[in-house]
């Protein structure tokens, strides 16, 4: 077993949607980035990565690199798990802190972890969201932005699991 960390953050831009954990949640502001700016999703991936000391988001999907220009970050979660696999890792479970002022995140925390664990091949109770505000402080408080933190845990013997491969089916062993 291995844990792994990752953290993003991006600044709110009021001419882009806001696309978390591969749910287009309505809000008056998106969020600025190279890609689709997920940032619950770049969290995750830094933490799968990390757990398997196989770099970071920015190594694997450079930012100057026009191939991820407004990317889709279910792609490159897929992409994520599938280099994991080729470590022989698999994912036990991720749980994410998402920290955002306004909108409230709450309510679409459920979707997300489906939309997720669908992208990494998992079960939603593999998955968990969970969300606050930061009551007022700071520039998350004053809602120039949005941070989330991920932890995932990982375990060697995955690669038959592959990635994206939508729920769990027969002949598939997962944990939880
Ligand atoms: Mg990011």
């Amino acid at each position: 077993m291995r844990i792994g960390f990752g953290y993003d953050s991006h600044r709110f831009d009021p001419s882009r949607p806001l696309i978390l954990g591969g749910i287009r949640i309505p809000a008056a502001s998106g969020l600025a980035g190279h890609s689709d700016a997920d940032a619950v999703a770049h969290a995750i991936i830094d933490a799968l990565l990390g757990a398997a000391a196989a770099g970071d988001i920015g190594t694997h999907f450079p930012p100057d690199d026009p191939r991820w220009k407004d990317a889709d970050s279910m792609h490159l979660l897929e992409q994520a798990v599938r280099v994991l696999g080729g470590r022989d890792y698999r994912v036990v479970n991720v749980d994410v802190t998402v920290v955002c002022e306004r909108p409230r995140i709450g309510s679409h925390a459920r979707a997300m972890q489906e939309r997720l664990a669908k992208a990494m091949g998992l079960r939603a109770t593999q998955v968990s969201i969970k969300a606050k505000t930061n009551e007022g402080l700071g520039w998350i408080g004053a809602a120039e932005g949005l941070a989330a933190c991920a932890v995932a845990l990982i375990e060697e013997g995955g690669a038959a699991d592959g990635a994206g491969g939508g729920p769990p089916g027969p002949g598939r062993t997962l944990a939880g």
